[in-house]
């Protein structure tokens, strides 16, 4: 991942550093090549346009002009700028004072939300909670088979019913069996489409005000790029989401949507899946991220 806009950036810099004394105008050169290099790596082009708008800002000034290594300040703003890109700080998971926490996991088909689902769960009972799934996916038949499997694989519980057809209703009872057994937090896996549609989006809208969940995490996959943005903007306008959590992130997607994701929702990015496994999901530093861009 990030591979070419890592060797491109390295590039830019290269020249940058070349040169020494800098000028406005050539500032203003490499900000044009970062801006290319950005877009081609997918990144939403509103996203670009504030990011070199807020670079040129700090990097035109005097201070930074006349220094001893201008070009190492421009990188250094660039870097800055890159973390603000990705969220600024590790944003946690928020766990509520009064168990259970419950997580409503969101997202399209495909995206990876019943195997981030069963990790997300893994990680709990790793900390010695006692998670119950729930498969409140009644799109498909095999999505309560999936989570079910998954569930014996780390042994977790998964509430989970062939007879019940509503999927509120299978919350409600989850919901009290949960209460009952004092299982902590819980964890949703809700329906996927192919894309966003009205049914979808007030299925959810009912399962969000029955399970009044402390999170509401959206699951993106990163190779869909801009795609990836587009749902979460959209999924965020309709039913609010507290989070995101990045699929893919192992694979060669350009960047784009960890790129873009935070500033087009307002919402950051919490964690990120990096492999098939169960045990692929980690924690995701902004500062960590944009140093790996840098190379
Ligand atoms: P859902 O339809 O959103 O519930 O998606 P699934 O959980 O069924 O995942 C779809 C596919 O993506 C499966 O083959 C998963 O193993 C795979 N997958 C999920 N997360 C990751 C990840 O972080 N990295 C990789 N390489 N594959 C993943």
């Amino acid at each position: 991942m990030f591979e070419a806009l890592t060797e491109k950036l390295d590039a830019i810099f290269k020249k940058l550093k070349g040169r020494g004394i800098l000028k406005e105008e050539d500032v203003d050169a490499a900000l044009k090549e970062i801006r290319i290099a950005l877009l081609e790596a997918d990144v939403n082009f509103k996203v670009v346009k504030s990011f070199i708008e807020r670079v040129r800002q700090k990097a035109i000034g005097k201070e930074i002009l006349e220094s001893l290594s201008p070009a190492q300040q421009v990188i250094k703003i660039v870097y800055d700028e890159l973390c603000e890109l990705l969220g600024g700080t590790t944003a946690k998971i928020n766990l509520s004072p009064n168990p259970p926490t419950i997580f409503m996991m969101v997202g399209l088909h495909g995206s990876g939300k019943t195997t981030t689902s069963a990790k997300l769960a893994r990680i709990f009972k790793k900390q010695g909670r006692r998670p119950m799934l729930v498969a409140a996916d009644l799109q498909r038949p095999a999505a309560i088979d999936q989570l079910v499997t998954l569930g014996k694989q780390i042994d977790i519980p998964v509430f989970h019913s062939y007879e019940i057809k509503d999927p509120r209703q299978v919350c409600r009872e989850a919901l009290k069996k949960a209460l009952i057994d004092r299982m902590d937090p819980v964890i949703v896996d809700t329906a996927g489409r192919m894309h966003v549609d009205e049914e979808l989006m007030t299925e959810l809208k009912d399962i969000k005000e029955i399970l009044n969940p402390h999170e509401i995490l959206f699951v993106a996959d990163a190779m869909t790029g801009q795609d990836a943005v587009n749902i979460a903007k959209s999924f965020n306008e309709k039913i609010g989401i507290t989070g995101v959590i990045l699929t893919k992130m192992d694979g060669d997607a350009r960047g784009g949507a960890a790129l873009s994701i935070k500033e087009v929702t307002g919402k950051p990015i919490k964690l990120i899946g990096t492999g098939e496994k169960l045990d692929a999901l980690e924690e995701f530093y902004p500062d960590r991220m944009a140093n790996r861009i840098l190379g």
